[in-house]
């Protein structure tokens, strides 16, 4: 039987301003060009499983305004049949979170992006924290995906029927939960965790793990390589992920009797670095839809073929812009690892 994927999770317009240098306090600044696409960490990754050729269904809310972006989605090959409009919600009588109006609008992200290819963010929440219809998760479900732009409550409801009904479950906490909601969050419900460098910092921080200063002089592998040993120590039934930009990823499996954090430098660029917005999405949903193809029994080898695959596709991402635009086609992946 095919393996599915269910990802709940928000979905956003995101609006990019070209800008020669991301605002200060206080300062006024023009942009030559605005483009209106497809985003939100549940859309992008959803889209980045479909992409690397896995069956992935989006539980999530737009308002009416987002209709079209449903149907680029379902145009991706994402499911988008439990993908609610927040007005249809309303019509059904069921219940808005509050400040309805708000709802009404999708999601959004206002995201500056200067020629060098840095970014700087806002997140409106909108449609995504409507509430939602009943939805069933699928019983051939294999894998349930889950970021940090959605209520926190009804990620840890997905984690817990995941882990009731034995899915794995992959979580992105981004952006990072605040101190008070990490400290009780059921960490030992997550199969594969992914976290970038600033995000493990925040995490070790806020578990009270001890952190070491770090030495000004040492790299970025070097620095995040205690806190992946500090969260996979605290977290020991949990794969731990830790993304790092253009210097790659450091892993550290659960199952596995690993010295130190296995580490995998990024992909060589075609060219220059274009957008980095979207890349940690591309590489969440290509890790997913190579867990999603594995047998039952995966070898060590076998998740670092997963990862070198996703850290090639997340590298491809880069060399374009935008975010879900972005994401490359698992044939062109499969080209440029050969
Ligand atoms: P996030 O977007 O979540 O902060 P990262 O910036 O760590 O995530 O990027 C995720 C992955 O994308 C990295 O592990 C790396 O494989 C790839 N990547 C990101 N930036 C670059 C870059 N400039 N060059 C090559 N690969 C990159």
């Amino acid at each position: 039987m095919p393996a599915r994927c269910i990802v709940r999770g928000s979905i956003n317009v995101d609006e990019f301003f070209q800008v020669k240098d991301i605002v200060r306090p206080g300062e006024t600044i023009s942009s030559d060009n605005l483009v209106k696409r497809l985003g939100g960490k549940g859309a992008n990754q959803s889209v980045a499983v479909a992409r690397a050729g896995g069956i992935v269904e989006l539980v999530g809310a737009v308002g009416q305004d987002g209709v079209w972006v449903r149907d680029e989605l379902n145009e991706t090959g994402v499911g988008v049949g439990a993908v609610s409009i927040t007005e249809v919600c309303k019509r059904k009588g069921l219940r808005l979170a509050s400040s309805a109006s708000l709802q009404e609008n999708t999601g959004r992200a206002i995201i500056q992006v200067t020629d060098l290819g840095e970014n700087s963010i806002i997140l409106f929440k909108g449609a995504n924290y409507a509430s939602l219809p009943p939805y069933t998760v699928p019983p051939d479900t294999t894998h349930i995906v889950l970021q940090n732009e959605i209520p926190l409550q009804s990620t840890i409801e997905y984690l817990a029927r995941g882990s009731s009904s034995g899915i794995s479950a992959i979580f992105n906490p981004s952006p990072m939960l605040a101190p008070e909601q990490l400290k009780t969050f059921p960490w030992n419900q997550v199969t594969w965790l992914i976290v970038n460098s600033g995000e493990a910092l925040d995490l070790c921080k806020a578990l009270n793990l001890k952190v070491g200063a770090a030495s000004p002089s040492a790299s970025t592998v070097d620095t995040a390589k205690p806190l992946v040993t500090l969260l996979s120590i605290s977290m020991p039934t949990t794969n731990v992920v830790c993304t790092l930009g253009a210097d790659g990823l450091l892993a550290q499996f659960a199952q596995f009797n690993q010295s130190e954090p296995l580490y995998l430098p990024a992909s060589t660029l075609q060219g220059t670095t274009c957008d980095t917005t979207g890349a940690g999405d591309c590489f969440t949903g290509y890790m997913v839809a190579g867990l999603m193809r594995l047998e039952k029994q995966p070898t060590s080898d076998d998740y670092v073929a997963v990862l070198k695959r996703a850290v090639q596709a997340a590298g491809m991402c880069v060399e374009s812009r935008g975010a879900a635009a972005s994401i490359p086609l698992d044939a062109d992946v499969t080209a440029r690892l050969n």
